[in-house]
């Protein structure tokens, strides 16, 4: 299976992400989302990104042109037709993804891998909404995309061992370690750190202590990098109430039951740093 051409959908902060370590990998790569401002929005990033490389000389002007020129515009769908796999990383939301991989079913050629970097949504189920269901597969990169090193490759009940093959080949080209898992609400990785995170807004919630002292309990306490609370924001809260709310239907059992407090807060808008406020401010 050769995999050249990579149509990622969504350019937010992980498709944008994707798109930028394909590119530097050396794929040609296809960033597909709704609007036009979405698409510049993203691509204004990775360019920034690009530009933070060549200050701190990781790579030459020259390098950077080169990867910028990789990639194309999209914002119609039917431009997924010449892909080699498509990425997707739209929003959390199942009736979002099975759509859009009906749609992919539909526009790409009967080769084309069709993964989907979900943080918690059933596999086997985004397949189903396929007619090719071998075809389809999990690829979670962790963000921020460029820096970190993981990406869970998800087996849904019917992937072809030669489509795992395929993904877990290009997750080495691209630089990233795979870890290979099975089908499960929340894989391994959202499992266990997004009830952690619902955990964290309890406390607030309850007001055993401050945002600023939970979040200093568990960097100082447990050596975590970032506390939980901002840990959620960065990831966005709008994905952390999806993800809670995969874990409480999945599994049918009360303690993956979401804060009220996540609730009211997506309700707000508050979406985290994408929206300047979360449980934090930002400028
Ligand atoms: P985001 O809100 O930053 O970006 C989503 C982008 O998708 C937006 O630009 C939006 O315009 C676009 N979009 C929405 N619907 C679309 C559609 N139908 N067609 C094309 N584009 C569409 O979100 P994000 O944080 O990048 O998350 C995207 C996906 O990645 C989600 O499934 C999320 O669960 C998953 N994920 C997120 C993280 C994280 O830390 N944020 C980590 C791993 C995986």
């Amino acid at each position: 299976m050769t995999i050249e051409h990579v149509f990622v959908i969504g350019a937010g902060q992980m498709g944008g992400g994707i798109a930028q370590v394909c590119a530097q990998a050396g794929y040609q790569v296809t960033l597909h989302d709704l609007s036009e401002e979405a698409y510049d929005r993203g691509f204004k990033v990775i360019t920034k990104n690009l530009e933070r490389n060549v200050e701190k000389g990781r790579m030459t002007e020259e390098e950077k042109e080169t990867v910028l020129g990789r990639f194309t515009k999209s914002t119609d769908m039917q431009n997924a037709k010449n892909a080699d796999i498509v990425i997707e990383a739209a929003v959390e939301n199942m009736a979002i993804k099975s759509k859009i991989f009906a749609e992919l079913d539909e526009i790409t050629p009967e080769h084309t891998i069709l993964a989907t970097n979900t943080s918690s949504l059933p596999i086997t189920e985004i397949g189903a909404a396929t007619k090719r269901p071998g075809k389809v597969i999990g690829m979670h990169f962790m963000n921020p995309v460029p820096v970190m090193k993981l990406v869970e490759v998800i087996r849904g009940l019917a992937t072809d061992d030669d489509v795992y093959q395929a993904v877990e080949d290009m997750t080495k080209k691209l630089n990233k370690t795979p870890v290979e898992v099975n089908d499960a609400p929340g894989f391994v990785a959202n499992r266990v750190l997004m009830p952690m995170i619902n955990e964290a807004i309890f406390t607030l919630y309850e007001g055993v202590a401050t945002k600023e002292a939970i979040d200093d309990v568990m960097k100082m306490g447990m050596n975590h990098p970032m506390g939980p609370l901002q840990l959620a924001d960065f990831i966005g809260l709008d994905t952390c109430l999806y993800i809670m709310e995969t874990l409480y239907e999945g599994f049918g059992d009360s303690k993956y039951r979401p804060c009220p407090l996540l609730r009211k807060y997506v309700k707000a808008g508050w979406y985290g740093k994408k929206t300047g406020r979360g449980f934090y401010i930002y400028e």
